[in-house]
């Protein structure tokens, strides 16, 4: 339906590529793609402040939701942002649809015809808004260059600065990165992006390596890109030119991780006595194996509040009451529904008619009781 032209939308999207703190990995690039919304990565808190400022900007001009995907790096650092008046100065380039400059407006109706009117204006006008934004602003630029490059090098996200980590642990610096002929490429705005600003990145290249966690995106788009351009480069990431994996499609990417990956790579043209050796990649702690199970901390009250007279038919939610699922269910019962947060009790609802059980007992968390139990 589009964003007012006085309001506009930015939505701030948490990933955890590494299930550092959340149940589940998530990469959301695809799904923001889908869903026509523009997306900005910042790879550290300077970044989260200047692209906060251009996604509002880029919402205003364009009509679009536009979102800054926040990664668990970033969300869980602390450190020092510079800030000062008119640090962002958004260039706001005129696009033109239908014959006259493009200005967003909301569409309240967006079924039949409404909403294929709406659809075009969506693919034909604000994406083509956003993506002449992120172009005019600069947003993904070349930061080490020269004409006579072989390989270009091209990530994202905080993945580009453990790039850069990779690269400076490695002994390449800027001054050197240039003397052997590396492109550096930095993307803040992974979609929509200039087709042609990355055919020009990839200008004169033998071959590119997108260095970038999850699953392909950046490396399909400049796949796209530079399709049927004269002489394109050979274009790799998760995958080398044999089909073996080069960067994994799983989990994170660090700079330890990355350097000998991209050691291997630079030595096709570089001699290997010219780069440092790469650390070996650190190793997690492996997990103890345990015969005891996890409990509830000593002294918790609901080492006691969560027992149940014997063969209770419990349900569980999210909250430490879940441990009483894994605990002696002499004393806590069977927790025959577990749920998720907000449903406590609805499993109930189901099972009740089909089971003799006449009394059911739902645990559920103080943070789910307070917002949606
Ligand atoms: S509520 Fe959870 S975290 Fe708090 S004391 Fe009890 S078991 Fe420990």
């Amino acid at each position: 339906m589009g964003t007012s032209r006085l309001g506009g939308v930015l939505a701030f999207v948490g990933d955890d590529p590494g299930s550092k703190s959340s149940s589940i990995p998530s990469g959301s690039e695809h799904t923001l793609r889908g869903l026509g919304v523009p997306i900005l990565e910042p790879g550290n808190l300077q970044e989260v402040m200047e692209l906060g400022l251009h996604g509002v900007a880029m919402s205003l001009l364009s009509g679009l939701w536009t979102a800054i995907r926040v990664t668990t790096p970033v969300a869980d650092s602390v450190g020092t942002a510079d800030v000062w008046p008119g640090q962002v100065a958004p260039v706001l380039p005129v696009v033109e649809w239908r014959g006259v400059p493009y200005i967003p407006k909301i569409t309240p109706n967006v079924t039949g015809q409404f909403g294929i009117d709406t659809e075009e204006e969506l693919l034909d006008a604000r994406i083509r808004v956003a993506r002449a934004y992120g172009s005019a602003n600069d947003l993904n630029h070349v930061t080490v260059e020269t004409p006579s490059d072989w390989i270009g090098l091209a990530s994202r996200g905080t993945v580009y600065f453990e790039m850069r980590a990779a690269l400076g642990a490695l002994g390449l610096d800027d001054e050197r990165l240039r003397r052997f002929g590396i492109r550096i490429l930095h993307v803040r705005m992974p979609d929509p992006v200039d087709a042609e600003a990355l055919r020009r990145f990839g200008r004169g290249l033998s071959e590119i390596v997108v260095v970038e966690e999850k699953r392909s995106f950046l490396e399909t788009t400049i796949r796209e890109a530079l399709y049927r351009t004269a002489d394109p480069p050979a274009i790799v990431g998760k995958y080398d030119e044999r089909g073996d994996t080069l960067f994994p499609q799983y989990g994170t990417l660090d700079a330890d991780r990355l350097a000998a990956a991209i050691a291997a790579r630079l030595s096709r043209r570089i001699e290997a006595s010219e780069l440092r050796a790469p650390r070996r990649p650190r190793r997690l702690l492996p997990v103890a194996s345990a015969d005891r199970a996890a409990y509830l901390c000593s002294g918790c009250p609901h080492n006691v509040s969560l027992r149940v007279p014997e063969e209770t038919l419990v349900g569980g939610g999210i909250g430490c009451h879940a441990l009483g699922g894994r605990m002696d269910p002499a004393m806590f019962g069977d927790t025959a529904i577990k749920t998720h947060m907000g449903a406590e009790g609805a499993g109930w609802i189901g099972i009740e008619p089909f089971v003799e059980d006449r009394h059911f007992v739902q645990n559920i968390g103080d943070g789910t009781y307070f917002h949606s139990g």
